[in-house]
């Protein structure tokens, strides 16, 4: 399954922020599958779509598509030259497929900043700055390797000027991710080097109230961080949040005036990060969440169920989530011709609901 890995600056919250995840995993029992492991947390993607479908189709039970975060302790300055636990830090990086760094915006006097003082635009480029030199030195490790290939033309050129560009992207002090559009550089191009600046990144603020009610500053930080993409939530009342039944975590929620849980927040937009989607099935049994990437076909989807269906794939029955409610079931769905069979071309919707056809 794909990952994103939690770093951050010591004392911002960050096992607060996964403590909180973990309380929040998924039950085992629907996920037969998962091995737990003490520095991964899985968690739900919350999706309303479920309940509505379980009651139509009278399923017993709801099986939301998951994400995984990995908690990856100790960067420090230095981290980059592998002093102290800097080799693992970096290894267990490369090993995430994104990055969510969680950064301090709350104050509170009794908690030590390690650099001093509560500067989230500074801790960012401390442990940026940190991946920004690690990616540089793989750069300049290959690029003479790949330069010699070219020579006696073995390599690809193109792979070349890309490894240059991203160079240049660095040595400005930017991220690969939020550099790669304005320099024109095709990051899959460079996918085999494995860069962490590449990957895409999550933004987490650990804000306390008065943050939570300051826009403006908000809205720097979101500036600061794009492309990426900005979470404001407080870890500590997250923490307690997930300690609470349904019905007293909602109160809770609306009482702060938030729609949402920062943990779902999270999880929602980690899955996006990821480039991933949901489809759904339900029958008697569950409603189920299927995780694919974006742009996956008909068949592919299928795969992730069984792939015998993959192999045997026929064609997929689909309606879209939003027909089923209106019309009440699939039957009626049929009849008002909102159901289309769709072959093995077909690009899967966020919000399909499928029933796969296939021959074993
Ligand atoms: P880590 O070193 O990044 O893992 O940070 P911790 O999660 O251990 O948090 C460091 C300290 O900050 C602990 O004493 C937490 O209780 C406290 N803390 C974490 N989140 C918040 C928050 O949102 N507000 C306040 N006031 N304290 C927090």
């Amino acid at each position: 399954a794909l990952t994103i890995g939690i770093v951050g600056l010591p004392n911002v919250g960050k096992s607060t922020l996964f403590n909180a995840l973990t309380r929040n995993q998924v039950l085992a029992a629907n996920y037969p599958f998962a091995t737990i492991e003490p520095n991964v947390g899985v968690v739900p993607l919350p999706d309303e779509r479920l309940g509505k479908l379980a009651e139509v189709f009278g399923s017993e039970r709801l099986v939301p598509a998951t994400v995984s975060f990995v908690d990856i302790a100790g960067i420090v300055k230095g981290a980059s030259e592998g002093e102290g636990l800097g080799n693992k830090f970096l290894a267990n990086i490369r090993e995430a497929d994104a990055i969510c760094q969680v950064t301090r915006v709350f104050s509170d006097p009794d908690v030590v900043h390690v650099d001093g003082k509560v500067d989230p635009s500074s801790d960012i480029e401390t442990i940026n700055t940190e991946l920004i030199l690690a990616d540089l030195q793989t750069l300049e490790k290959a690029i003479p390797r790949v330069e010699k290939e070219v020579k006696i033309k073995k390599g690809d050129p193109k792979l070349l000027e890309a490894m240059n560009t991203a160079v240049s992207i660095l040595e400005s002090g930017t991220t690969l991710f939020a550099g790669a559009a304005g320099a024109k550089l095709d990051l899959a191009e460079i996918a085999s080097l494995q860069l962490m600046t590449a990957k895409p990144f999550i933004y987490v603020f650990n804000t306390d109230d008065a943050g939570l009610a300051d826009q403006s500053t908000q809205e720097k930080l979101r500036e600061l961080v794009a492309p990426a993409d900005a979470i404001f939530l407080d870890a500590q009342f997250e923490s307690e949040l997930v300690e609470l039944d349904e019905d007293e975590a909602a109160e809770m929620l609306a009482d702060a005036g938030q729609a949402e849980s920062g943990l779902d927040q999270l999880a929602r937009v980690g899955f996006h990060t990821l480039g991933l989607q949901t489809y759904l099935t339900a029958g008697p049994k569950e409603a189920r969440a299927w995780t694919i990437r974006q742009g996956w076909t008909a068949p592919q989807a299928a795969g992730v169920i069984h792939t015998d269906f993959e192999r045997g794939f026929i064609k997929a029955e689909v309606i879209s989530f939003e027909d089923l409610i209106e019309t009440g079931s699939v039957a009626a769905a049929r009849a008002a011709g909102k159901a289309r069979m769709e072959g093995k071309d077909y690009v899967m919707k966020d919000g399909d609901v499928v029933e796969f056809r296939f021959n074993v």
